[in-house]
């Protein structure tokens, strides 16, 4: 099946890319390099089946062979992003998100939406429903994300109902494994480079804050089984197995046998306290739940980190 997938050289992008490819697919990569990586496409670049567009799609789509799925994965997603890129983030949970949904209309293609977690800010409800309405600061530093996908949500939702648009929408939790951007600024990439090189890992506030991590392949199976499936209503998609931030760091001072301490830092403004998906509508309507467990994954992003540095 022709398949585009847009945000192709982020660290999910390239994963579900490479699923696609394996399978059989033919697929159209989309990426304006904001926050993605060209070594990402290079290997991508290997398989035949594989076409590489640079485009911002933001802009007016560039013209192409209709596709019959389109994986909407293009957004800068890590809270180091937020700063200095809030407004290439909104454009692209709205202008993106329109252009996608203009050309699954004239295609008759099935279009999938990474949307987030943060939709749900900083929870008052624990673990996170769908049905959850979310406790988001609309004009604080995580808003252009949280709103922005907030606004893509309502755009898929209104455009499905006014056109028929064929719409899958994921909330996708924490993920992690090879081929994370090291310096992307999220905690798993810094914890691990940091017990690496011998460096302090350096944990936000008291490090009490929890989060739910999912290794990467089982995300990719989610996103798929979803976008096959006829469920319209958003679904999330992470691991439901919750650690608290300081024992993340231990952790991986333990897998890797590092020296390095633990030091702590500032906590960044609204950084939601506590994150754990509840995913019984995952489970339920799409038979997916996480198959990885946390010290296989960890040990393989390790290593592939390891595997970099030498
Ligand atoms: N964090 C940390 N040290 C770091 C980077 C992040 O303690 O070097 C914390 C951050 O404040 C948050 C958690 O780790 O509580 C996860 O942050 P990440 O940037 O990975 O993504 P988020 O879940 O906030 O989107």
């Amino acid at each position: 099946m022709r398949i585009l997938v847009t945000g192709c050289a982020g660290f999910i992008g390239y994963h579900l890319t490479t699923r696609l490819l394996t399978d059989g697919h033919d697929v159209v990569g989309l990426d304006n390099f904001v926050s993605g990586s060209r070594t990402n496409v290079d290997a991508l670049r290997d398989n035949s089946r594989f076409t590489f567009v640079e485009h911002d799609v933001c802009e007016p789509l560039p013209d192409m062979e209709l596709p019959k799925r389109i994986y909407n994965l293009a957004c800068p997603a890590s809270p180091s992003d937020f700063g200095p890129r809030p407004l290439e983030i909104l454009a692209v949970c709205s202008r993106g998100v329109e252009n996608l949904l203009e050309l699954a209309q004239r295609s008759g293609a099935r279009l999938f939406h990474a949307s987030t977690s943060e939709v749900y800010g900083d929870p008052r409800e624990h673990p996170q429903k769908e049905t959850y309405w979310g406790h988001v600061n609309p004009v604080g530093p995580r808003s252009c994300y949280d709103e922005g996908k907030r606004f893509a949500e309502a755009l898929l939702t209104a455009h499905a109902r006014a056109h028929s648009t064929a719409i899958r929408i994921a909330r996708i939790f924490n993920t992690y494994g090879p081929n994370m951007r090291s310096d992307d600024g999220r905690m798993l990439p810094n914890f691990i480079c940091q017990a690496l090189s011998g460096e302090p890992l350096t944990v936000h506030g008291d490090g009490r804050q929890t989060r739910s991590f999912c290794y990467v392949d089982d995300l990719v199976a989610g996103i798929i089984r979803l976008t096959e499936s006829d469920v319209t209503e958003p679904v999330n998609l992470g691991n439901p197995v919750e650690i608290s931030i300081i024992d993340v760091a231990r952790e991986v001072i333990e897998l890797t046998e590092s020296a390095s301490e633990i030091t702590h830092i500032d906590r960044p403004k609204d950084d939601p306290s506590v994150r754990r998906p509840d995913i019984t509508r995952a489970r339920t309507l799409l038979g997916w739940q996480p198959e990885v467990d946390r010290a296989v994954g960890f040990r393989r992003t390790i290593e592939w980190f390891r595997s970099r540095k030498s």
